[in-house]
């Protein structure tokens, strides 16, 4: 019997949800520490209990790193060919087992299969696009004056922390992964809580793929212990983070003592989409409001990607309010396209910016403040797109991130006010301007304080590019060699010529 067909069995199995158990040193088990507690997880598309999971205390986070120390002994010192064979293996099991991932992805996250098979995709391009990439790196080297050569020699920067958040949780997990094995590191990653079925998935893989053991270990817990202690730990070498804001200031914390602990942050949004009058001419109409659409609702808004603050020229402001809200009454139906929205504390802080929203009388084009969880929450965490226009100025609506399927929509008078409206905040993640005047593209886009720009388009992505964001979004890139220097310490070799 397949290994992953077993563990689909066992989560399938109505009797007795399944305990997730952690993957570490090779071995799929539950910790050993008698003060262990356990979480329970729910299926956000009906409320029930799908499964448990052990919370990692300090000692277990301690083994798993001593594992991961010892495999790095030797990982550190194998080929990027033998490398690379290895990330070419996970991601051909990973295609090969595509479905299973994408439907417990879809039941344990909320979002709608469709979206789910989109990321488990994804997550099979990271390993095979860090699997090439290694192939070919390039070293710099220079000739200085004729009287040395340099170059630049790069080793793997030892054990990693990888954190990840519940909104993409296999697609970051493996965005984290991927370029650390490649770069010869090795890792003790954690999932959230709240969705951590498809790393135990991802565990039963690894294994079966024949990953060396200790080279990845997963631990399952929550943030304040399993993760706090992973972060904390002397011998954890870098952290490769992606969460909130919040959660990044407390790891900075934990971690400012730790100078030489590699640190990338991938952090929150409340991304701005500028819509300027030509967008809205008969020939490219329909695109722009397809992409606000999108950029808005996608995942039921959970990206941090995602374009919930709307902006557009007083011009065309009364024809694109109306006409998106038609297209997203018409495209965007829960269930179908939308999904539950993760949890039942997301839920009730989305209903809280809902009711924020009633109690400063803006207008509902779409949407409503959704009902109250009954005690179980057995109807599920229902959202429906909501539209918000009329939004009291400076109100928390168009500064937090509220991550669930709502947007506002407000007026700009020109591009002056357009660039300071996008910047009016203290994130820095991601822009979509839509125009079709190609000198504004550059000029409006080269001032939007935001670490990915996209004109006319939205979540287009290449993985060379550099990922990550401006402000309190975030500190580091991600992506092909922006990734390598996460991973990597450099040091510069001067020979005589
Ligand atoms: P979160 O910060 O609450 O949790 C993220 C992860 O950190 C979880 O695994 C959690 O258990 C862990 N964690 C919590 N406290 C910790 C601590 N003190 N030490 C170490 N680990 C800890 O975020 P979330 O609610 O799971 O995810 C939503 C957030 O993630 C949003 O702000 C969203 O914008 C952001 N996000 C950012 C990106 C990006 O690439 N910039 C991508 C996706 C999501």
């Amino acid at each position: 019997c397949d290994s992953l067909d077993k563990a689909n069995s066992l989560i399938a199995s109505r009797s007795t949800p399944i305990c997730l158990p952690n993957y570490v040193a090779g071995e799929l088990r539950l910790p050993s520490s008698p003060s262990t507690t356990f979480i329970d997880s729910f299926a956000p598309k009906t409320g029930s209990l799908l499964c448990r999971l052990p919370c990692a205390q300090q000692d277990d986070v301690e083994e798993a790193i001593s594992y991961a120390r010892a495999a790095f002994q030797t990982w550190s010192k194998t080929t990027r060919a033998e490398r690379s064979r290895h990330l070419r293996r996970i991601s051909e099991l990973l295609q090969e087992h595509r479905e299973l991932f994408a439907v417990w992805e879809s039941i344990d996250q909320g979002k709608t299969l469709e979206r789910a098979r989109i990321e488990v995709d994804r997550a099979i391009s990271n390993f095979s696009y860090f699997s090439t990439y290694i192939l070919h790196e390039q070293t710099a080297a220079r000739v200085v004056d004729g009287v040395a050569l340099t170059y630049e020699h790069r080793s793997p920067a030892g054990v990693f922390a990888l954190i990840s958040p519940w909104n993409m949780p296999l697609y970051l997990l493996t965005w984290k992964i991927a370029p650390c094995i490649a770069f010869g590191c090795t890792a003790v990653a954690k999932p959230s809580e709240i969705t951590s079925m498809s790393a135990y998935l991802l565990g039963v893989l690894l294994q079966k793929a024949g990953l060396p053991a200790g080279v990845v270990n997963i631990v399952l817990g929550d943030g304040p212990t399993t993760g706090a202690a992973l972060v904390a730990s002397p011998l954890i070498d870098g952290v490769s983070f992606t969460g909130g804001t919040p959660t990044g200031i407390a790891i900075r914390r934990a971690t400012a003592h730790q100078i030489r602990k590699h640190m990338s942050l991938e952090l929150g949004g409340k991304n701005p989409n500028l819509i300027f009058a030509d967008a809205m001419a008969p020939a490219t109409r329909e695109r722009t409001i397809r992409i606000a659409a999108s950029a808005a609702f996608e995942n039921q808004g959970e990206i941090c990607l995602c374009g919930s603050r709307i902006y557009v020229e007083r011009a065309a402001y009364a024809e694109f309010v109306r006409e998106f809200t038609e297209y997203v009454a018409k495209n965007y139906t829960l269930r179908k396209t939308v999904g539950a929205v993760a949890s039942r504390q997301h839920y009730n802080k989305i209903r809280g910016y809902l009711q924020l929203a009633a109690d400063e009388k803006a207008t509902f084009n779409l949407g409503a403040v959704p009902p109250l969880l009954d005690r179980d929450g057995s109807q599920g965490y229902w959202i429906a797109p909501t539209i918000l226009t009329d939004v009291a100025p400076g109100s928390l609506l168009q500064q937090d991130e509220i991550f669930g399927p709502v947007v506002t929509i407000s007026p700009f008078e020109d591009e002056e006010d357009a660039v300071r409206l996008a910047n009016a905040s203290e994130y820095g993640l991601a822009a979509v301007l839509l125009t079709n005047d190609g000198a504004r593209m550059r000029r409006v886009g080269e001032q939007i304080e935001a670490g990915l720009v996209w004109v006319n388009c939205w979540l287009v992505r290449e993985l060379g590019t550099p990922f990550g964001g401006m402000k309190n979004s975030g500190t580091g890139r991600e992506g092909g060699e922006y990734s390598r220097d996460v991973f990597t310490v450099v040091r510069t070799l001067h020979l005589p010529a």
